[in-house]
């Protein structure tokens, strides 16, 4: 069965066309990676997915868990559990990162949660991440680094255990040591959690120690190409040029 079926998906945003009819699926436990140019919808797509008001379904269909989703609220679909790690992650003062996940796991359950279970696997987490225990008291990204905030959506991810995690551009501006941490955290994600991924992004580093089942290629807000992981290596050589017939 599938988590996710997008049919012929027209997302506009400010009276703007971007999507232009997007059909994806994507299976349990399956990996897939996005990739195209910018400025062709990639980001879109994941605002579509996770139900970002701004972002506005004209015509087609999300059907995510055997559910339509396509008119349901952001807040209830990550409670169904999707997960989307932003680009650019807000800085929240006032709220640290643990209680901020500890809320995030609360809303989603809808029960409480009990502190010593929640603290150990945090810890164990933060561990596997190579993030410092302090960061769990500091409030959410205010003033971490790029490389930091990063770690802190993959922590995120982890702790809540979503069917679907969108990570948009995750890897953009890492250095090898945090790429690799990063990387290590998603794989982790795909083995214990056994949840589906759909990895938007530019390189290949991140994606050196994980197993991708299918990459798409978009451009122009539709989907232009499908292939195996080896279409990453093939643009990646040949740029984007060669791919749309
Ligand atoms: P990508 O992630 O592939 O770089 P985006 O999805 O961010 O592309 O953007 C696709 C196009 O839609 C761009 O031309 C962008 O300027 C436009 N766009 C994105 N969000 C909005 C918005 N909220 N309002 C108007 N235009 C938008
Ligand atoms: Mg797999
Ligand atoms: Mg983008």
């Amino acid at each position: 069965k599938n988590i996710l079926e997008i049919k012929n998906l027209h997302v506009s945003a400010d009276d703007k066309d971007i999507l232009r009819g997007v059909d994806l699926t994507i299976g349990k436990n399956e990996t897939h990676v996005l990739m195209g140019p910018n400025g062709t919808g990639k980001s879109t797509l994941g605002y579509a997915i996770t139900g970002n008001p701004h972002y506005i379904v004209t015509e087609g269909d999300i059907i995510f868990d055997g559910e339509n989703i396509t008119e349901m609220p952001v807040n209830e679909r990550a409670k169904r559990g999707i997960f989307l790690s932003f680009q650019n992650p807000l800085e929240v003062p006032g709220i640290t990162l643990s209680a901020f996940i500890r809320s995030a796991l609360e809303q989603k359950s809808g029960k409480r949660i009990r502190l010593w279970d929640f603290k150990k696997k945090l810890k164990e987490t933060m561990e596997l991440l190579s993030m410092d225990e302090s960061y769990a008291e500091r409030d959410l990204n205010v003033g971490f680094s790029g490389g930091e905030k990063k770690k802190a959506e993959i922590l995120q991810m982890l702790m809540l255990e979503p069917k679907l995690a969108i990570l948009d551009e995750t890897d953009s501006g890492l250095d090898v040591d945090a790429v690799r941490t990063v990387s290590k955290g998603i794989h982790a994600y795909q083995e214990k959690c056994k949840g589906s991924l759909l990895i938007i992004t530019h390189s290949t580093r991140i994606l050196e120690s994980l197993n991708v089942d299918v990459t798409h290629v978009m451009e122009g807000g539709r989907i232009v190409k499908n292939g195996d992981a080896s279409l990453v290596d093939t643009i990646n050589e040949n740029g984007f040029e060669q791919i749309s017939e």
